[in-house]
C-alpha cells in the first residue's frame, strides 16, 4: 500500500492546484481522477471549452455584423460548427495535457479511477479495469466540484433538454433553443448559439436576469443581448419540458399564474449546479453531506475529520474556479504549517457575455441591506474614444465607495474586455484603495480602463472629465 502526506480525491483547479502547491511544500503527495483526463469541470466541460466556443462565435459573429463596416468585404460567412467542435476539442486536449505535465513535473502521483473512503487515513482507487490500488495519507484533501442541478420535471434527456455539457457538444446549429435560467451558464451557451443563428428565449424564474449581481449589470445586459435577438420571459416558473421527437416543448407558469408554452429544437437547463459527492463513501471517514450536498467545513476548510479539508465547488461559497484554485492553495499551505489568507469579499466574478460583465466587492442592493452609506460613480462606455474607434459602445462602469471614508466598497462593470479590466478594481480594494486613489492614478489613452478612472472620479466628486 502506498503512503502519502497529502491525497486529494478530484483533479479540477481545486485539486491539481492543491497537488501542485503540496508539492512545492515538500509533501508526498497524490491525486485521484475518476476520469481519463485531468482538470475537472473547469477544463473539460466547463470554462475552457466554453470560453472557446464563445472566441469562435464571436469572429463569426464579428465577420457577420460589422467587417462590412470596418471596411473588411468577405464573400460568404458560413459558420462549421463541426470545426468549432473539433477547435474546442484540441483546445481542451491541450490544456488536460498541460496539467498531467504539471502533475509529472512536480513528482505528484496520479491515480485514475473512483476515489472512496475505506477510514479516516485511507482511500482505496476503483479502476476501470476492476482493480483497485488502497492509499493511505495522513491528509486529504476533497475536491470533487459539482454536477448541473435540475428540478422536477425539467430533468435532461441528454438529447433534446440538455446540459452545458451537451451543449458544448452540439453536432448542429439549433434553430430555436429554450434556456431555463438567466444566470451565467444560460447566457454564455445562449450566447454561443444565439451568434451562430439559434433564436434564444430565456425562461427565467427571477425578475431580472444575473439576479444575484449588481442589478444595473442585468438591465444593461438585457439591453445588449435583445439587439442581438434573446428574447426573455422573467418571473416564469417552468412546470415541465417535454421532449416530442424533434423538439421540445416548455411548459410554464407567468407572473399571472397562466400556463405559457414555448417551444424550441433543444432545451438547455441552466438552473445553476450541484456539490458532487457520489460515490465518495464519506461515512467511512465520519464526514456527511448538509442539505444541499455539500461538505461542511469550518474557517480553515477542514471537515468534522480534522485531517480531512475540503475545497472548491464541493463547499460552501461561490463555484469558481479561481475559488476553487484559491482554497486549493489554502489548504496546502495550512497543511504545510502556514498561515495562509483569502478575501472572500475580493473574488471576482466574470460572465463572458459580449461586452463581458464582471464585478466585484459589494453590490448596491447588499450595500442597502447592510445599512452602509454609500456613493455612486458612473460612466459609460459610448463617451470613450476607444469604444467609438471599436465600434464597442454598449455598457457602464460603476464605482460604489463609502460616503464617509471614499473607500471603494464594489466595482461593477458591463464593458468590452471587462474580464480583465476588473482586476485593476481588485488590486485596489486589495489596498483598500479609496476611490479618489483610483481617481489620481494615470491610465492609458485610448483603452477601456479610462471608464474605471472616470467611474471613480465621478464617485469621489462628480467631477469625471469626459461625460
Ligand atoms: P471540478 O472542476 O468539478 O473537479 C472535480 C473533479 O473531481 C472532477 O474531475 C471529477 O471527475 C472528480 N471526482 C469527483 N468525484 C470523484 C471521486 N470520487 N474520485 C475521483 N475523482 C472524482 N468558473 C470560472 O471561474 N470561470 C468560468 O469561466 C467558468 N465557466 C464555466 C462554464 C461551464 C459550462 C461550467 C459548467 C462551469 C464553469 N465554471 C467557471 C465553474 C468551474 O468550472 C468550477 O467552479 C470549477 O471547475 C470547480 O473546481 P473544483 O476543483 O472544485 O471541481
Ligand atoms: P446560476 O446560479 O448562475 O444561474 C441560474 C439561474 O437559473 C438563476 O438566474 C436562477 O434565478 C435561475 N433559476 C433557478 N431555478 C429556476 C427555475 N426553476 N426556473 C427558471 N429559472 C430558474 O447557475 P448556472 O448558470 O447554472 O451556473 C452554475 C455555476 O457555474 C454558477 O455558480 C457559476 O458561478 C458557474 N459558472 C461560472 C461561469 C463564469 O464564471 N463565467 C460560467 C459558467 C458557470
Amino acid at each position: 500500500m502506498s503512503s502519502y502526506d497529502v491525497t486529494i480525491i478530484g483533479s479540477g483547479p481545486g485539486g491539481y492546484v492543491a497537488a501542485i502547491r503540496c508539492s512545492q511544500l515538500g509533501l508526498k503527495t497524490a491525486i485521484i481522477e475518476k476520469y481519463d483526463t485531468l482538470g475537472g469541470t473547469c477544463l473539460n466541460v466547463g470554462c475552457i471549452p466554453s470560453k472557446a466556443l464563445l472566441d469562435s462565435s464571436e469572429h463569426y459573429h464579428n465577420a457577420v455584423n460589422n467587417f462590412e463596416e470596418h471596411g473588411i468585404e468577405t464573400k460568404s460567412v458560413k459558420a462549421n460548427i463541426t470545426q468549432m467542435i473539433k477547435r474546442k476539442n484540441d483546445v481542451v486536449s491541450q490544456t488536460c495535457a498541460g496539467v498531467k505535465f504539471l502533475m509529472d513535473k512536480n513528482k505528484i502521483d496520479v491515480y485514475n479511477g473512483l476515489g472512496s473512503f475505506i477510514d479516516k487515513n485511507t482511500v482505496k482507487v476503483q479502476h476501470k479495469d476492476g482493480t483497485d490500488t488502497s492509499l493511505t495519507s495522513k491528509n486529504i484533501i476533497i475536491a470533487t466540484g459539482s454536477k448541473p442541478n435540475f428540478f422536477p420535471g425539467m430533468e435532461p434527456d441528454k438529447k433534446r433538454i440538455i446540459t452545458s455539457t451537451e451543449a458544448l457538444n452540439l453536432s448542429e446549429i439549433p434553430k430555436k433553443m429554450l434556456v431555463i435560467g438567466g444566470g451565467v451558464i444560460g447566457l454564455e451557451l445562449g450566447s454561443v448559439y444565439g451568434r451562430l443563428g439559434t433564436q434564444i428565449e430565456v425562461v427565467e424564474f427571477a425578475s431580472t436576469i444575473l439576479p444575484t449581481m449588481d442589478s444595473s449589470l442585468g438591465k444593461e445586459l438585457t439591453r445588449a443581448l435583445k439587439k442581438e435577438g434573446f428574447k426573455f420571459n422573467l418571473e416564469h416558473r417552468v412546470q415541465r419540458v417535454e421532449n416530442k421527437g424533434k423538439s421540445v416543448v416548455l411548459t410554464a407558469l407567468n407572473k399571472k399564474g397562466e400556463e405559457v408554452t414555448f417551444e424550441g429544437d433543444y432545451c438547455l437547463v441552466a438552473v445553476g449546479r450541484k456539490a458532487f459527492t457520489e460515490g465518495l463513501n464519506l461515512e467511512a471517514a465520519g464526514i456527511s453531506a448538509n442539505s444541499r450536498g455539500q461538505i461542511e467545513v469550518n474557517d480553515h476548510l477542514q471537515t468534522s475529520a480534522t485531517n480531512i479539508y475540503a475545497i472548491g465547488d464541493v463547499v460552501r461559497g461561490t463555484m469558481l474556479a479561481h475559488k476553487a484554485e484559491e482554497e486549493g492553495v489554502y489548504v496546502a499551505e495550512i497543511i504545510g504549517g502556514q498561515k495562509p489568507h483569502i478575501n472572500y469579499n475580493l473574488i471576482p466574478g466574470v460572465v463572458y457575455t459580449w461586452p463581458e460583465v464582471a464585478a466585484v466587492g459589494k453590490t448596491e442592493e447588499e450595500l442597502k441591506a447592510a445599512g452602509v452609506e454609500y456613493k455612486v460613480g458612473s460612466f459609460p462606455i459610448k463617451a470613450l474614444g476607444r469604444a467609438r474607434a471599436s465600434m464597442d459602445t454598449a455598457g457602464l462602469i460603476k464605482v460604489l465607495a463609502d460616503k464617509i471614508t471614499d473607500e471603494v466598497l464594489g466595482v461593477h462593470m458591463i464593458a468590452p474586455r471587462a474580464a480583465d479590466l476588473i482586476m485593476e478594481a481588485v488590486v485596489a480594494m486589495e489596498y483598500r484603495a479609496s476611490a479618489e486613489d483610483i481617481a489620481r492614478i494615470c491610465h492609458p489613452h485610448p483603452t477601456y480602463s479610462e471608464a474605471i478612472k472616470e467611474a471613480a472620479l465621478d464617485a469621489t466628486e462628480a467631477r469625471a472629465l469626459h461625460v
